[in-house]
């Protein structure tokens, strides 16, 4: 059997936009699932959106999120160069094909100088006025370094059917195919061209991208006919939207919040909670579960689970999704990256952080939640002393302030402070006293805490704040109560 390649070819744009990152990772899990090759390739021909350091973000990305690729610019392979700016000849060498067949010609006309930006597009809806000069003119004047570009000479009748592994056959008039542009006349191929050269040299076999392509695919498949090549197959999946404040959709962009993959890591998603999510979003497992590795993806990835319907990215899900991920992480592992957003806590806090993280992580589903998490520890102020009376606890002030009172006396006797010998000073107070636990916990929490919901009991905040700083709010309290 063929060996199933499919390819991730992105534009070095500086980024990597959601939608191209579920590209990138519907054909890595297709190509895996089917024992076979997963291809990058840079598309770099559009100079004009060259961007610095771009193509090191498409690197980094698909390391972080661990779709490895099997040949690509920097790890090479048989069907190499894997940058487009590095093929320049072959794109000449098959546009004179094209040329000699019959399938493309040499077109002098001027450029509209104003849309220096969509080259590609400048002569959209073009007359066709080069269409049908005589090879001398032509010539005569590529003789005389006549400016030039080469397009493809679209059939003016009949119809142009091609399927789709989603969408299935479609069907357009050819009349209604401009005569686009394969060469530029900086001599550097469109993408329109490029793309179709490149998968046949690289055997692609299936093509996964944006339905945005779906307009272009027909004069692809022209190209494919007027070469003698098969078409590799192709899915193209549906666009990602987002909700509008009104309640619309339109296609998901920054308005709706962060829409690149560095930037959804930087607010502390994690990358595979932000694949996980995405591989669902225009691809269903037909199945209850929501929560799969990428291995297990791989095992169960295919094109018929891929929905035709736009799918809509919802950050709320993404953030559900993301603490079911925090869960999972090895403690060490989840103290260590949520460390990167404790940048701005005060040192008492960040000292302890071992300790403190394994309070939150099953608190955050967002990692730079960490630090609203723990703000009360140091914005603490003169909190509300009602706060203390608690019914369940059968706390009053006078009991809370009794309670204060005396742990002021048993804590400072505390030798070594930690979360044990806390609470059990705290416990056996409770004890002598024959009143429950929380009869005393509660107004102690608050009063060095001055919250009601706290993540962590009395002890655990108590060893975070250091003796001096829980002796301090205990004094500080019980002064307050005294004043009323
Ligand atoms: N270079 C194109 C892009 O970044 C790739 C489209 C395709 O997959 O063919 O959008």
């Amino acid at each position: 059997m063929e060996e199933i390649r499919t390819r991730f070819a992105p534009s070095p744009t500086g980024y990597m936009h959601i939608g191209n990152l579920r590209t990138a990772l519907y054909s890595y899990l297709f190509a895996k699932r089917n024992n076979g090759k997963f291809i990058l390739r840079i598309e770099d021909t559009d100079q004009k959106r060259f961007v610095e350091g771009a193509t090191e973000v498409i690197y980094s990305t698909l390391k972080t999120a661990k779709l490895i690729h099997d040949e690509g610019p920097d790890i090479g392979g048989a069907f190499g160069p894997y940058v487009q700016t590095e093929r320049m000849a072959i794109y000449r060498e098959y546009a004179n094909i094209l040329v000699e067949k019959g399938f493309a010609y040499y077109c002098f006309c001027d450029k509209d100088e104003s849309d220096e930006i969509s080259e590609e597009n400048a002569f959209s809806g073009y007359p066709r006025t080069c269409r049908n000069l005589s090879k001398e003119e032509v010539e005569a004047n590529l003789k005389a370094n006549k400016p030039f570009v080469i397009r493809q000479k679209m059939p003016l009748d009949g119809t142009t059917t091609f399927h789709d592994e989603i969408y299935g056959d479609i069907t357009v008039e050819n009349a209604s195919l401009d005569d686009q542009i394969l060469i530029k006349s900086d001599g550097l191929p469109t993408y329109n061209f490029a793309n179709v050269v490149d998968d046949h040299l690289m055997n692609i076999t299936h093509i996964l991208r944006g339905k945005e392509y779906i307009s272009s695919t027909p004069k692809y498949q022209l190209l494919y006919e007027a070469f003698g090549w098969q078409p590799p197959k192709t899915a193209h999946l549906s666009t990602i939207m987002g909700q509008n404040e009104d309640g619309t959709i339109s296609k998901l962009s920054k308005r709706h919040g962060a829409v690149s993959f560095e930037k959804l890591v930087g607010d502390g998603y994690l990358p595979m909670a932000i694949l996980n999510y995405i591989a669902l979003l225009g691809w269903s497992p037909r199945q209850e579960r929501e929560i799969f590795s990428l291995e297990e993806l791989t095992e169960i990835f295919d094109l018929e689970g891929i929905v035709k319907t736009n799918a809509i990215f919802d950050y709320k899900k993404l953030a559900w999704m993301n603490g079911e991920y925090i869960k999972m992480l090895p403690q060490e592992e989840f103290a260590s990256v949520s460390y990167k957003h404790a940048e701005n806590l005060p040192a008492f806090i960040k000292e302890k952080w071992a300790y403190v993280s394994t309070l939150l992580q099953s608190r955050v589903s967002v990692l730079s939640e960490v630090e609203d998490k723990l703000k009360f520890l140091y914005n603490y102020g003169n909190f509300d002393l009602n706060l203390l009376i608690n019914k369940k606890n059968k706390t009053t002030l006078e009991s809370g302030a009794e309670c204060i009172e005396k742990a002021i006396e048993y804590l400072d006797n505390l030798k070594s402070w930690t979360v044990e010998n806390i609470n059990d000073s705290i416990t056996n107070y409770a004890t002598k006293i024959e009143k429950k636990i929380g009869y005393v916990m509660w107004p102690l929490r608050i009063a060095v805490t001055g919250e009601v919901v706290t993540p962590g009991g009395c002890g655990e905040m108590m060893y975070i704040l250091g003796k001096t700083e829980t002796l301090s709010r205990l004094k500080t309290t019980l002064e307050r109560i005294r004043l009323i």
